[in-house]
């Protein structure tokens, strides 16, 4: 069984050398526990936080342990009467090709519904993020402006498809003309703009938001949040969902902005952060909403899956480099 180790912390942006490949053997399953074989591997920004020892809502993992995340896979071998071999299951399991896991721990998806890596995006945590952030706090109604950052991502691009379907212009910022290509053409954004080649970030959502910003999804904090939120109307929500311009900065002096408090005043906006695990006791509600309307062919969804258990860590560090278009993730394949 080959596992990933986090090998020390990252100093700044995460490279190769702060992961281990260990080679140890499959675990044996105790009575309840089911042996799952690694099919996707989801790689997430919000992992780096846990590489680092900073108090955070999730615990940091240890250096020299597997680190864990979002999973689907197979059965292969069971000892409960709850999941049979062949079943295909997502949770929090390790990076690694072999989890011996309570089957208490995962959960059945079923395939003839979706593929099954939709089951780590748009049917799984970052859909739902998009869903909650967006319809709980955003809140957008018909003809209001819709600000998306990180739009071209497996939350923004979730986001903005829900806020059309809600009535709302949105406009995505992202950091390729390849993906402000596709959120223009492809999923029906009415304005893009590519916050790495634009010559005024402000002056470009000013035009692109004649009428000031409704609702401000936020996933990357930073300068390009800095010129949004400049920008907001009277009554404007902000769901601040990621940071991820300052996931790997070493001191905070690099993070400095405008202050926004003055603004919040003057707008009487709404600026509310979120993690999605405390909306838990309405997933079920929300990943059918998500499916009826993939069914209904009123939500499409993009993944970046990069093939082999040994491409994981640069799966994962290509996230800060902006490499995917959509959810990405890694193929596990097997001998
Ligand atoms: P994405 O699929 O959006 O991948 C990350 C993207 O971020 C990259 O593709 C890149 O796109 C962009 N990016 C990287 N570095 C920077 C930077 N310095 N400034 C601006 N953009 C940058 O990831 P997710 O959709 O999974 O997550 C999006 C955000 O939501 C993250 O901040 C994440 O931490 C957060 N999140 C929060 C949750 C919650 O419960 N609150 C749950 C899940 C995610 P580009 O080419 O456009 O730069």
């Amino acid at each position: 069984n080959e596992q990933i180790l986090l090998k020390s912390r990252p100093n700044g942006t995460p490279t190769e050398e702060n992961f281990e490949f260990k080679e140890v053997n499959v675990p044996d399953l105790k009575e309840g526990e089911t042996l799952v074989k690694t099919l996707y591997i989801s790689v997430d920004p919000y992992m780096r936080g846990r590489m680092s020892t900073a108090k955070s809502y999730v615990e940091p993992f240890e250096v020299n342990e597997v680190i864990s995340g979002g999973v689907v896979g197979e059965v292969i071998e069971s000892k409960s009467d709850k999941l049979k071999n062949g079943d295909k299951v997502t949770g929090m399991l390790g990076w690694q090709r072999y989890n011996a896991v309570d089957s208490s721990k995962v959960r059945k998806v079923n395939e003839n519904l979706a593929p099954l890596s939709a089951y780590l995006g748009v049917l799984g945590t970052t859909g739902l993020t998009a869903y909650f952030g967006l319809l709980d706090i955003g809140q957008p109604k018909e003809g209001e402006t819709v600000v998306i950052s990180g739009a071209a991502g497996a939350v923004g691009m979730i986001v903005g498809q829900i806020a059309k379907l809600k009535g709302a212009r949105v406009i995505g910022i992202a950091g390729s003309d390849k993906k402000t290509a596709y959120l223009e053409k492809e999923l029906g954004f009415d304005a893009t703009i590519n916050y790495k080649t634009t010559e005024n970030l402000f002056k470009s959502i000013k035009q692109a938001c004649p009428e000031g910003v409704d609702v401000y999804f936020d996933n990357v904090g930073g300068a390009v949040s800095d010129a949004v939120t400049s920008l907001l109307n009277d009554y404007a929500r902000v769901p601040v969902c990621g940071a991820i311009s300052s996931y790997n900065i070493t001191s905070l002096r690099e993070d400095m902005g405008p202050r926004i408090q003055p603004k919040l005043i003057k707008t009487r906006a709404l600026m509310k952060g979120f993690i999605v695990s405390d909306y838990a006791p309405h997933f079920k509600e929300a990943a059918q909403d998500l499916g009826k309307w993939l069914s209904e062919g009123k939500l499409k969804y993009e993944e970046t899956i990069v093939e082999g258990f040994k491409n994981v860590p640069q799966a994962f560090i290509g996230l800060f480099k902006g490499e995917n278009l959509g959810k990405q993730m890694v193929k596990v394949t097997h001998e």
